[in-house]
């Protein structure tokens, strides 16, 4: 069942062995059983083996075998973390970098951010002189190469997860390439759980796995009645798409349980989704309490990157949400899509772990077999490259077309990225970063739109505000899920409502915080998530501190909010909509690309309507929704933007 291949390209492994059987018990001794159990636990020293030989190792191998928290282990014990030398580990996840950097620390019986560390955007639990083991996002270490290019302090580099094939993955591969080149001595991991269709039926018959697929008319609305279906104990990992539907579906869900004569009554239902709080995550691994049934739904993040224990059944939707961008119209969206057949496979494989499991597809097995893509497409080739350009730019990788791709991406997306940078100033006509702006845009770890929005507010005199708007931006969402409650949703944000838009309503959101001396009661009150609100604090004394880095001034407009909307169109001139003359409903067009959107729920506009509105992102699912919006004037557009807009009576219209 153990391939190895071990020629002059690198070695590659395949682990593929029963799964471990459960064990009950804590303590360290315990804990080295458990991983001594793990599959890759027999292929400890011919992974040693290939790593010592060859500058790249490719490691397959199911999900939950042991690769994320083993290999790093094995390196350090084999001496790779000596000398101050230290051994890395990626994830295209954060909350994938946490949560196993915190099991590896557990199982080494150190404290987080010591030996064993972590580093995720605006989080840092490492000690530079004692940290040995490293868990990062594959964006930060993208990022530590702009003072590091040759990442030297690390002996080797894993890069887990590839099957997943996010943007920066790929990024991070093509430069890990070139980087070995002139440090012939970096020892690159590629980890990943797919394995083609030959192995992928070794990988399902290694356990009983009975998949069932529903009844032709099946639809996820039936989610409560298919989870209250008598089955042996065992918990129940369900697969939606978004905080939303998770968020939605967990409170249907607590209803139905409050009910003790109802079947569901034994269930203890947990979210889990990027974005969800230390203590919620620590619920969902922790152990299912005697007599009760776990019930996690969550997004595809527990697809490969996260193990549960205890999982018997699967309910997989068949959808995702995944980022979309159409070059033309320059929008990126979050749409919910159809899973590939690949994950349709992850997804049942999580079933039955530990014991003869259950895999329930919410659709039929002959969309399945006619209907469903094989693979999903690379990131790359999906996505806005505004980011990834600014970056390789920052790295001195001045031929973008000619850099070594993993999956070309779009040539019209690429050329998008850089009309875009061109028009915020950052890229010169030669397509180099300009200096200051470009430079300093590169500096700060937030989407180009925002970065150009802070450094426009540092000349504007707002830069007090527009941290702290861009801190807000960068958290999930700052409001506790108010799913089916519209109406009181809406009027708890009265109370902080600015007419000028979200951007404004979240500085008084923040003000309120402050003043109530970060209570959390406060938060409970004003349905505000207090871990999300700690979060903005920290992250707008990040900024703060980058700002003063960069040696730019900190200054308030106090209540001008003329100069502050001014900042952000700086940034976000081009996602500029104006409401359709005639609509009734709020229909709105952007003027770059006539597209439909309508202003989210969530916002304070929602059913304001303003005639002109600049906004944040685009989420999508039968229509386009405009979240994070803000009135504005028009001729500000032409006056921030000149070269991209044009006046045309009687609308505006891009150049
Ligand atoms: P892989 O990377 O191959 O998917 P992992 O190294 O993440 O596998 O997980 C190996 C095993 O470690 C899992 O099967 C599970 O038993 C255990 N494990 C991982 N994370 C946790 C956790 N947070 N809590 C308890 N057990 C865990
Ligand atoms: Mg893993």
């Amino acid at each position: 069942r153990a391939t190895l291949v071990d020629d002059e390209e690198g070695g590659v492994l395949f682990v593929s062995a029963p799964p471990p059987s459960s064990s009950s018990g804590f303590g360290h001794s315990s804990l080295e059983r458990q991983r001594q159990r793990l599959p890759v636990f027999k292929y400890r020293d011919a992974i040693l083996y290939l790593v010592e030989n060859h500058a790249t190792t490719i490691i397959v191998g199911e999900t939950g075998s042991g690769k994320t928290t083993q290999i790093p282990q094995y390196l350090k014990e084999a001496g790779w973390a000596e000398g101050g030398r230290v051994v890395a580990c990626t994830q295209p996840r954060r909350l994938a970098v946490q949560s196993v950097a915190s099991r590896v620390a557990e199982e080494m019986g150190v404290k987080i951010g010591e030996e064993v560390g972590y580093t995720i955007r605006f989080e840092d639990q490492t000690n530079p002189s004692v940290t040995v083991i490293k868990f990062l996002t594959d964006g930060v270490l993208i990022r530590e190469m702009m003072d590091d290019p040759l990442l030297t302090k690390y002996s080797v580099i894993m890069v887990d997860e590839a099957h997943e094939r996010s943007l920066s993955t790929d990024m991070l591969l093509g430069l890990l390439k070139k980087i070995q080149r002139r440090r012939p001595e970096l020892r690159i991991i590629i980890s990943s759980a797919t394995i083609e269709a030959k192995s992928m039926s070794t990988f399902f018959q290694a356990r009983k796995k009975d998949l069932r697929h529903a009844a032709e008319d099946s639809v996820p609305s039936h989610l409560p009645a298919v989870l209250s279906v008598e089955e042996p104990a065992g918990d129940i990992l369900v697969f939606l798409t978004g905080q939303d539907d998770i968020d939605a579906a967990v409170k249907l869900l607590r209803e139905d349980t409050q009910d003790d004569r109802r079947r569901t009554s034994g269930l203890l239902v947990l979210p889990l989704y990027s974005g969800l709080s230390r203590v919620d995550q620590d619920l969902v691994f922790a152990p299912t309490p005697k007599g009760k049934r776990k019930v996690v739904i969550s997004t595809n993040i527990a697809e490969t990157s996260l193990t549960l224990e205890g999982v018997v059944y699967v309910v997989d939707s068949g959808f995702s949400k995944q980022r979309f961008y159409n070059p033309i119209s320059d929008i990126e969206s979050l749409v919910v899509t159809p899973i590939s057949k690949a994950s349709a496979r992850q997804r049942a494989g999580r079933a039955g772990r530990i014991q003869p499991g259950k895999c329930f597809r919410l659709y039929t097995e002959e969309y399945f077999l006619k209907e469903m893509p094989t693979e999903g497409i690379p990131e790359m080739q999906r996505s806005n490259l505004v980011s990834c350009v600014i970056q390789l730019k920052a790295l001195g990788i001045d031929n973008i077309l000619g850099f070594d791709w993993l999956a070309s991406p779009p040539p019209e997306a690429m050329v998008r990225a850089l009309e875009v940078l061109y028009s915020l100033g950052i890229l010169d006509e030669d397509a180099k970063l300009t200096s200051p702006i470009g430079y300093q845009v590169a500096e700060i770890p937030l989407d180009p739109m925002i970065s150009k929005m802070i450094l426009s507010a540092c000349n504007f005199g707002c830069s007090e505000e527009i941290i702290t708007i861009a801190a807000v931006l960068s958290v999930q969402s700052i409001w506790v899920s108010m799913w089916g409650a519209q109406k009181e949703f809406d009027e708890v944000k009265l109370r902080f409502a600015a007419a000028e838009g979200d951007h404004v309503t979240y500085l008084n959101v923040y003000k309120g915080f402050l003043n109530s001396g970060k209570s959390s009661q406060w938060c409970y009150k004003n349905y505000l998530n207090y871990q999300a609100m700690k979060k903005v604090v920290d992250v707008r004394e990040q900024l703060s501190r980058l700002l003063r880095r960069l040696g730019l001034a900190l200054k308030s407009c106090e209540k001008d909010t003329q100069i502050l909307r001014k900042a952000i169109i700086a940034g976000f001139f081009a996602n500029s909509c104006h409401l359709e003359e005639y609509s009734h409903n709020g229909l709105y067009k952007t003027v770059r690309s006539s597209e439909e959107v309508y202003i989210h729920p969530s916002s304070v506009l929602f059913r304001v309507n303003p005639k002109w509105v600049v906004y944040h992102s685009l989420v999508s699912t039968n229509k386009h929704y405009m979240r994070n919006v803000i009135a504005i004037d028009p001729s500000w557009l032409i006056e921030a933007a000149p070269h991209f807009y044009q006046v045309r009576t009687p609308n505006l219209a891009p150049c």
